[in-house]
């Protein structure tokens, strides 16, 4: 679970520096011991609500389909590093944790009925399970959905568009004809709680989701641009309040496809404010017992317990939001 303050603890070690030394990811492919996190199409392969581990042995079919030219075209592997020390998981303190990404065209709907596949394991999208998973499964899953989506969409050098190839362990594409060297991206985005100058809340209503759904107001950091000023921008231009002072909150690595979050509480003397009508549809203040009540009572719903919305909003609120049918 996300709390208001990340614990700054080990979560998962990966192995920064000695994951570019030549050879290091075949070392760990060589052994035994370490454990595959499967992804395709942007979504992992869990048992329940845990992210499957697979033993590489009974990988050895997917392989056999993956030799020669196919791994590299939008598939590959990725080192992801060692569950961190004192971590309660069910894999073992310092083992392994290696992604197999596979190609986009790898496998098709049935595939979970495909051999290899444990059984009961199925195919899931983290918006789907992260408010489940557990704090070392959270972090995988956002490591893997954020690096195997640069594969598969780098597979090309931006400067002269000849075909990349993975190395460093997969942390690192270069290309084939020039020798340029290419790293996973990271976008920027700034997410508000804003709070006005009677301590109630503004939440925003996009065009892009249900009606009754509410949260606070994000925009990506624009080239040459601090995340502050991204911050009071947006919040300009989408719900058009000024905010005079901003807090920093905490961070959240956001990879659909590639955001890291900023999220910060908005302070503004605005009393009004007005949605732009491009992509917030409605905006609406409430204060404590009202955003409580609306939500108990399905006329509001809040982003999900994973999210740093909702961490901003429960900051904000000072404690955990109940939803429908919980109790206190
Ligand atoms: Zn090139």
């Amino acid at each position: 679970m996300l709390t208001s303050n990340p614990s700054p603890e080990t979560v998962l070690d990966r192995q920064c520096e000695q994951r570019t030394e030549p050879g290091y990811l075949a070392a760990v492919l060589g052994t035994a011991e370490y454990r595959v996190v499967v992804f395709h199409r942007g979504r992992a392969l869990m048992v329940g609500a845990a992210l499957a581990y697979l033993d590489p042995a009974c990988l050895d079919p997917v392989y056999r389909d993956l030799a020669g030219d196919v791994l590299p075209l939008g598939g590959t592997h990725v080192y992801l590093g060692k569950v961190g020390p004192g971590q309660q998981h069910s894999l073992a303190a310092a083992t392994d944790i290696v992604l197999l990404s596979l190609p986009l065209d790898a496998l098709d709907e049935s595939a979970e009925e495909l051999s290899w596949i444990p059984s009961g394991a199925v195919f899931a999208g983290y918006r789907d399970v992260a408010q489940d998973l557990h704090a070392v499964d959270a972090q995988v899953f956002v490591e893997a959905q954020a690096v195997a989506q640069w594969h598969a969409s780098h597979v090309r050098c931006p400067r002269c568009g000849s075909p990349t190839e993975a190395q460093s362990s997969g942390w690192m594409r270069r290309c084939t004809a020039d020798g340029s060297q290419h790293f996973p991206r990271t976008d920027p985005a700034a997410i508000v709680a804003i709070v006005g100058a009677d301590d109630r809340i503004l939440l925003a209503n996009n065009f892009a989701w249900n009606e009754n759904r509410y949260s606070t107001v994000a925009g990506f950091v624009e080239a040459g641009e601090s995340a502050e000023q991204a911050a009071v921008r947006e919040i300009a231009e989408e719900v058009g309040v000024h905010l005079h002072s901003l807090a920093y909150f905490s961070s959240q690595a956001w990879p659909f496809p590639r955001s890291l979050m900023f999220g910060f509480i908005g302070y503004t003397d605005d009393t009004e404010a007005t949605p732009d009508r491009t992509e917030v549809r409605a905006v609406r203040w409430f204060d404590r017992e009202e955003l409580q009540t609306a939500v108990l009572g399905g006329h509001a719903v809040i982003s999900h317990r994973a999210s740093i919305a909702r961490s901003l909003i429960e900051h904000w609120y000072g404690g955990p939001i109940l939803e429908p049918g919980e109790q206190a």
